[in-house]
């Protein structure tokens, strides 16, 4: 077959794009199965059957398959310049293209060979020098004499239903079983024993997701240090790690930590989602408007039943000529909290153009009358008549 006039550089090119997407398992591998998991699901063990083994092999899997890599070119290039193993002779009279190409090949074979005795030498003794074990075995103590019975404990937490599991990045992952909080990573897995750690975050940064900035993402690093009465003896000192969650995720991974808490350092802000801006605005304005008195104390609201009800609907708007619609008058008795109200208003609102909600119009809950944000009141009880 003809490659055309340069075709290493061809094949060159597929394979990175290949080589990428299947250590970044991005979803079309996934979908397809091409990934080290999937493809090794026969000698690699469940990952709910038995946590701590199937990541130990999957991470030698891992090293083994993705140093072999680069010697697929090897053999693509061997195969599209029909150069055989011509390519694996040195010759200092060569160009440098050629020399270069030569040693990367050398360099291939001998990265993976590097690999498997690494491997070799972890899986020594029953894993005796793996990291994962290593790591298992500082949270040795009394009651959990060995790291095999740590193991069967962080298995058993894993199964259990409340085990919270979030993305990092592409290949990542943020276990929080009951009592272990687990960050996954390609070629490493770190263990923190929650009520044995501190939990900062110690750092946010905004992404604009959207051009007009309207839509943006918050990102929240988060530092795992070790405490505890051996943390002296652990090599790593008891650093610990850390990670990078959207802070759309705070809440959800701070209500799974049962036993620890999360302390935020005070330099760092939360970004308001888009609703929460708007709410703080709306409340605002909600406040500057005339007060609609009541006799009896309001009811409490139907939205949330959780607050007492504190707005009423009442026409003060000007007819106008850019409307539409004209706001309707309404005879409900006041039955919503601001913040349900608010939260009612903006999600019958366009979506894509949050600007122009404040001067936007929608319609009462109950009697679908129209109203705008000048029509929203303030609900307050009459204060009683002065006895005489
Ligand atoms: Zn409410
Ligand atoms: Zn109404
Ligand atoms: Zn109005």
């Amino acid at each position: 077959m003809d490659y055309g006039e340069f075709p290493h550089i061809l094949a060159g090119l597929i394979y990175a794009v290949f080589c990428t997407c299947f250590i970044f398992s991005t979803n079309e591998f996934q979908a397809i199965g091409l990934t080290v998991e999937s493809v090794f699901s026969k000698f690699i063990r469940d990952e709910k059957t038995d946590f701590i083994l199937h990541h130990i092999q999957r991470m030698c899997y891992t090293l083994m398959v993705h140093t072999i890599l680069p010697f697929g070119y090897v053999l693509l290039h061997m195969k599209m310049t029909n150069s055989g193993f011509e390519i694996f002779k040195l010759n200092p009279d060569d160009p440098w293209g050629q020399i270069c190409l030569s040693l990367y090949c050398h360099t291939s074979v001998l990265v993976p060979m590097m690999s498997y005795i690494y491997i070799c030498y972890w899986k020594r003794g029953n894993f005796h020098c793996h990291p994962i074990r290593e790591q298992l075995e500082t949270f040795v103590t009394q009651a959990e004499p060995s790291w095999h019975l740590i193991a069967v404990s962080i298995s058993n937490e894993f199964r259990r239903n409340d085990t919270l599991v979030l993305r990092l990045g592409t290949t990542g992952r943020l276990i929080v079983t009951h009592s272990w909080l687990i960050k996954v990573s390609m070629y490493n897995v770190q263990f923190a024993l929650q009520r044995q750690c501190s939990i900062t975050c110690v750092d946010s940064d905004i992404h604009g997701i959207s051009p007009d900035g309207l839509q943006n993402v918050q990102y929240l690093t988060i530092k795992v240090a070790h405490t505890g009465p051996y943390v002296n003896l652990r090599r790593d000192g008891g650093e610990g790690f850390s990670f990078r969650i959207n802070s759309s995720d705070f809440s959800t991974l701070s209500d799974h930590l049962r036993n620890t808490s999360i302390t935020i350092l005070p330099h760092v802000s939360f970004h308001k989602s888009r609703l929460q801006s708007f709410l703080a605005e709306f409340r605002t304005f909600i406040a500057s408007n005339p007060i609609h008195s009541v006799d009896e104390d309001p009811e409490l609201c139907i939205g949330c039943m959780n607050e007492r009800a504190e707005v009423k609907l009442v026409r003060l708007c000007e007819d106008s000529a850019e409307r539409e619609n004209q706001c309707g008058s309404c005879q409900c008795r006041p039955m919503w909290c601001i913040e349900c109200m608010g939260k009612w208003f903006a999600l019958r609102q366009d979506q894509n153009s949050p600007h122009t909600w404040m001067s936007a119009q929608c319609t009462c809950p109950m009697c679908r009358a129209t109203f705008c944000l000048v029509d929203v009141c303030p609900v307050m009880k009459r204060p009683a008549p002065a006895q005489s």
